[in-house]
């Protein structure tokens, strides 16, 4: 007999606990015959719903149900990282509770891991289907940047729903960075991985819990937390612009002795000096992204801190 535990993070999706379960269910027959037992670890992440209720009703009727509630919301990363923590399985998948990662998948996944011989199967999506355009858009933008700016693998579209042995789960756990950005960390740690790709599919209940700007700053924390590009950019810029005004110097000393010097050029300068000054705070704050990223790491507060659990 193995175990798989299924990590399940959920945020305020009272109306998903229970068809995820019964959805989950229906590898029931595979798990039997293939002697798996699963644990179902719920982690609520500071719900203001009945999320907590539905789960202790899951949990009533099943003993493999068990859940960890947070003390307050502190995002899916914390969550899926307390899960981590808390499961004890030889195989370790996470999964939405919104259906958009089909458990119909998973004996899929764990032929891959136990027959196949790989360490982790993960799972990306071919289209974004049902998502805003210019989601999409800069959702492209920004893996296409990683992977310029970045030694790391990052699979655009990558979703988190993946099956990892205990050996990469322990790996993972290793990592106890405050700044978690799980796309990395995957791909930081490495292991034999072998890719699924379905088709997107839409959310069953409830709806998104990111927004544009949620997105936004969590694609800094992507950046800053696996490229120090970022701040070499600042230097290059500097050198560039020393560059510049070198040839600009030699340029109006030589305009200077050929044809004396008329007053003017006020406009011109106006604009360098705003724009030079553009680029410095730019510059500054890269590095102010890096040294506030650098404080909450020193701190060394908890990622999450828990309510209740069984
Ligand atoms: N989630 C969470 N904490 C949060 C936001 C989301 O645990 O602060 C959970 C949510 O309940 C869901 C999963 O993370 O199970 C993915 O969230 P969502 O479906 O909103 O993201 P999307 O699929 O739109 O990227
Ligand atoms: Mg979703």
């Amino acid at each position: 007999m193995s175990l798989l535990s299924v990590i399940v993070p959920c945020y305020n999706e009272e109306e998903s606990v229970e068809l995820f379960y019964q959805e989950l269910m229906k590898n029931q027959e595979y798990f039997h015959k293939e002697e798996i037992e699963i644990e179902i670890l719920f982690v609520d992440d500071g719900s203001r719903d009945k999320t907590v209720e539905k789960i202790k009703g899951l949990r009533a009727a099943d003993a493999r149900v068990h859940y960890i509630s947070f003390s307050r919301n502190f995002g899916k990363e914390a969550a899926m990282f307390a899960g981590l923590e808390k499961s004890r399985g030889d195989y370790v998948v996470m999964m939405d509770v919104d259906l958009q990662d089909p458990p119909a998948l998973l004996p899929d996944m764990l032929h891959a891991i136990r027959e196949e011989g790989y360490d982790s199967v993960a799972t990306r999506r071919v289209d974004r289907k049902g998502e805003p355009p210019i989601r999409s858009f800069f959702a492209r933008a920004f893996y296409k940047l990683m992977k310029k700016i970045s030694k790391t693998e990052m699979m655009d579209g990558a979703r988190d729903y993946r099956l990892m042995t205990r050996q990469m789960v322990n790996s993972i756990l290793e990592l106890r960075e405050y700044n978690r950005f799980t796309k990395g960390i995957f791909g930081w740690v490495g292991f034999k991985t072998k890719w699924l790709e379905y088709e997107n599919v839409e959310r069953a209940k409830g709806e998104t819990k990111w927004n544009f700007w949620k997105l936004f700053i969590y694609s800094i924390d992507g950046i800053t937390a696996f490229s120090t590009m970022p701040l070499m950019l600042a230097s290059l810029v500097g050198v560039l612009f020393c560059l510049f005004a070198f040839l600009l110097i030699v340029f109006i000393v030589v305009r200077k002795l050929l044809f004396g010097d008329p007053v003017s050029g006020w406009p011109s300068l106006v604009c360098i000096i705003l724009m030079v000054s553009g680029v410095q705070c730019f510059c500054l704050g890269i590095l102010g992204q890096y040294l506030a990223k650098m404080y909450m790491e020193v701190k060394k507060r908890p990622i999450y801190l828990v309510r209740e659990e069984e």
